[in-house]
């Protein structure tokens, strides 16, 4: 096992305070200032560790840039619109959901671009891709330094980001699971902690999970954080309207189930192994999401598969008119593009979109 300084950082930890969280451990390999994985590479892409859908193809963000403007359209044209992306990656989606806005002068004219990314390294990419944008940009660190008003929310891969607290199932019931050392003290193992699961809102199945079949050693996993800022954005929704979509993989129940999967150049590699190297992710419960936008007042629609998502919006149209009069070779590209983004084996039907509104009205093309 190699060493990363975070290993080491993270083992003395332990060992002077005991085991930690899966979301301590979660937070400190994404976001730690000095060795964290998002502050300290571009991990996507074909050199980096995982491509996005922004980084497949321009087709993506031109969907949700097309979304974007209708969207405008229906809350009344506001001259005044927060075009907010949390988590932004490269910048490449704004880059390109911006091109798509140039095309109706009085939106770009409303526009104001605010970009949520606590990486000070992906935010100088960020800048750069975004050097020529036709409107302004701003950078926050958060979603609640972003001024108030009616709001458009883009979150592509950004909840999945967060850290997820787990629970395991042992004799006693429900306990969290923690990172501690193994018995030579050279590397991290999990182990139940004392930690117990609040319950409230599961499933009765899973709350009390003796009277079905779910044995010792299953995980159940929560997003508190990723809930809270869907809080944040649902609240914003209703005082001052909007939309928003979150684009992630995740499953649409709570369900029980270990998702936590490190990613390591483009394969999976032990999340325990090498802290701050590999990206870290879990999946998304989208039923909890939504459920922390409804409590927070607003309206959810979905969620549905990316692929009909963008199939809905037009992408098989678009993908026609980029490759008429071109050659094969850009026309196979094309549809390969399509394919990945929509298709069932590859992103389309792993990848969930959840639209939620200030209004009730679902915004195209949810239906209520
Ligand atoms: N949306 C991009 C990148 C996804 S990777 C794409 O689709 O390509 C996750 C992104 O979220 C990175 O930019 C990471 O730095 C950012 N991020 C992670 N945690 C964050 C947080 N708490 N607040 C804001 N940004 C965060």
């Amino acid at each position: 096992m190699t060493e990363t300084p975070l290993k080491a950082r993270i083992h003395s930890l332990i060992e002077r305070t005991g085991p930690i969280t899966v979301a301590d451990f979660m937070s400190m390999c994404l976001s730690d200032p000095e060795h964290g994985y998002y502050m300290t590479r571009t991990p996507f892409g074909s050199e980096g560790d995982f491509t996005t859908a922004p980084e497949v193809s321009q087709m993506f963000g031109e969907m949700i840039g097309a979304w974007c403007l209708e969207t405008w359209e229906t809350i009344g044209r506001p001259n005044s619109v927060h075009l907010v992306e949390l988590g932004p990656g490269r910048g490449t989606l704004m880059a390109d959901m911006l091109r798509l806005a140039r095309l109706e002068p009085a939106f770009a004219k409303a526009v104001h671009v605010h970009m949520v990314e606590t990486s000070p390294h992906l935010r100088d990419l960020q800048q750069q891709t975004l050097q020529a944008a036709p409107v302004a940009c701003t950078w926050h660190e958060t979603l609640a330094e972003v001024p108030e008003g009616p709001t458009l929310l883009i979150a592509n891969e950004f909840f999945d980001a967060l850290p997820i607290h787990q629970y395991v199932l042992t004799s006693e019931g429900w306990r969290e699971r923690m990172v501690g050392l193994n018995p030579h003290g050279t590397g991290f193992i999990f182990a139940a902690g004392p930690g117990r699961l609040d319950t409230a809102g599961l499933p009765n199945e899973i709350a009390n999970p003796a009277s079905r079949n779910i044995g010792p050693g299953a995980i159940l996993e929560t997003q508190p954080l990723a809930n809270a800022i869907m809080s944040q954005i649902a609240a914003r929704l209703k005082a001052h309207g909007g939309a928003a979509l979150a684009i992630d993989y995740g499953y649409e129940r709570t369900a029980i189930g270990d998702t936590l999967q490190a990613m390591e150049k483009h394969t999976f590699a032990d999340p325990l192994a090498n802290p701050g190297q590999a990206d870290l992710t879990a999946h998304v419960n989208f039923e909890a999401l939504a459920r922390a936008a409804v409590e927070a007042g607003a309206t959810a629609h979905g969620p549905m598969t990316q692929g009909d998502f963008l199939i809905a919006l037009g992408l098989l149209e678009r993908a026609g008119r980029l490759g008429s009069g071109k050659d094969h070779a850009v026309q196979d590209r094309l549809r390969d593009d399509v394919e990945r983004l929509a298709g069932p084996d590859q992103m389309g039907t792993l990848f969930k979109v959840l639209a939620v509104t200030g209004q009730a009205a679902a915004p195209r093309p949810f239906t209520i």
